[in-house]
């Protein structure tokens, strides 16, 4: 009985754990970060840096379901290219615009909100 008791715990832990603390839905109900999403404006730029080299900058991603640095590692790989995330920017080395654009609509950004410069 003990051990029963203890697993609806786990259990019971596990399903808390996918409630948004926004909205208090579950999470599979949840369009907090689909909201998110739509009112963002993500701008996409190309810009010289030091040495002429042409640097693809992305900003305007700020929800806070999103990691910045996981999705700059994952555009680092779309892109097979350098890049870090800082200041709320990602930055790639070279022109990956069209790319970033892409992969951004892909992961669910309204294709109008995004910006390319
Ligand atoms: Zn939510």
């Amino acid at each position: 009985m003990k051990i029963l008791y203890s697993t609806i715990a786990i259990v019971s832990l596990s399903i808390m754990a996918e409630i948004c603390p926004t909205c208090g839905l579950p999470k599979d109900l949840c369009v907090c970060s689909e909201i998110d999403r739509e009112q963002q404006r993500i701008r996409i730029r190309l810009e010289t840096r030091k040495f002429g080299r042409p640097t693809t900058i992305v900003d305007g991603i700020n929800d806070k379901n999103t990691n910045l640095a996981s999705t700059a590692q994952k555009l680092k790989g779309v892109c097979a290219c350098g890049g870090t995330a800082k200041n709320g920017q990602i930055l790639l080395q070279g022109d990956h615009r069209e790319k970033v654009r892409e992969y951004l609509i892909k992961l669910g950004y309204p294709e109008e909100n995004i910006e390319l410069q």
